[in-house]
């Protein structure tokens, strides 16, 4: 498992969830034990943060330290168990708070932890404290719109919300003030064409397909490593593929990818044959993989995986909950 420590003067990857929608253990295989899994079953003997088959939904923190030696923290994800990852990972890892936030798309596996990044924002009664940028496509944003969570910061014409208090700045007369989430909402394009920056950090957006009916966004970034994170796939886009491809743009240094099944194939992500297959394509020297079901057993799979990678020529291995990967941004 990941060591402690860990302020220098380096940055670092930090994976938060490496698991799959309904994350891992799977419930069913807990309440219903005529049906025995080995992964799932661990969670009721081995704690979350020994068990690398725990796997809360998936997010990435990038601990970015500055040539001044500041750090700052960026958040890509924030997921349905986002205040369990804090509780556990934050504080093995000392990180003090969360200074930009990037979603690759507004499924609830990605944004349903939102309301609770008032945890990691200072305390105000009155919610006067600077937002926290929030970067989403105009997609996302309108589909937060629709989902209820959030009211657009631009007027979407008169859709009736459920959570107004995420972007609403000024209280009704008479209304009371409640202490929630200040977030700035921050429209990113669908295009590698048009990198923005989070917290100092460039970040270039992949648009790739997360079923043929929606586009997800991964990210490019790191300008001494270049590092791809891509966590819900199930067809690239041939423009995306070139810019992360050693044929294309260049060599990646880690390609962070999905795989939700260790075999077949899946409508809306790559399951392992499609995974191995993009990696084999795309040549990273490393590659990470994230977004497992209960179907993969970490030591077990990582075997298989590590004599794959020394037969093909390409590192492969999956991620785990906590893993903390120093790298040079
Ligand atoms: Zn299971
Ligand atoms: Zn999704």
């Amino acid at each position: 498992m990941a060591a402690e420590n860990h302020h220098g003067g380096r940055s670092a990857l930090i994976f938060l969830g490496t698991g799959c929608s309904s994350a891992v253990p799977n419930a069913m295989c807990l309440i219903q034990p005529s049906d025995p899994c080995h992964v799932c079953a661990q969670a009721l003997s081995i704690p979350p943060d020994q068990n690398p088959n725990y796997r809360c939904n998936t997010s990435l923190l990038i601990d970015h330290c500055g040539s001044d030696g500041n750090h700052s923290y960026i958040l890509i994800d924030v997921g349905k168990t986002f205040r369990e990852q804090v509780l556990r990972w934050f504080t093995r890892y000392k990180i003090p708070r969360v200074d930009s936030i990037i979603l690759t798309h507004e499924h609830a596996d990605a944004v349903l932890g939102l309301d609770d990044i008032r945890a990691v924002q200072p305390f105000s009664p009155t919610n006067d404290i600077d937002p926290t940028p929030i970067y989403l496509s105009h997609y996302a944003m309108e589909s937060l719109c629709i989902m209820q969570l959030i009211v657009p910061a631009v007027p979407l014409n008169s859709i009736a919300v459920k959570f107004p208090y995420l972007v609403k700045k000024k209280l009704a007369e008479g209304q009371e003030v409640r202490r929630v989430a200040q977030l700035d909402w921050r429209i990113i394009e669908e295009s590698i064409e048009t990198p923005f920056l989070a917290s100092g950090l460039q970040f270039v957006p992949l648009p790739v397909m997360h079923g043929e009916d929606y586009i997800c966004l991964g990210f490019l970034f790191g300008e001494r490593c270049r590092i791809a994170y891509i966590s819900d796939v199930s067809r690239f886009p041939a423009s995306t593929e070139h810019v992360i491809s050693k044929d294309g743009a260049g060599q990646l240094d880690l390609l962070i990818l999905d795989t939700l099944y260790r075999t077949g194939s899946h409508n809306v992500h790559f399951c392992l044959p499609q995974t191995l297959e993009a990696v084999k394509r795309i040549c990273p020297k490393k590659t990470l993989l994230i977004g497992m079901t209960h179907e993969f057993d970490h030591h077990v799979d990582n075997k298989f995986l590590k004599e794959w990678s020394e037969r093909e020529g390409i590192q492969v291995q999956l991620a785990h909950d906590g893993l903390r990967v120093p790298i040079d941004l």
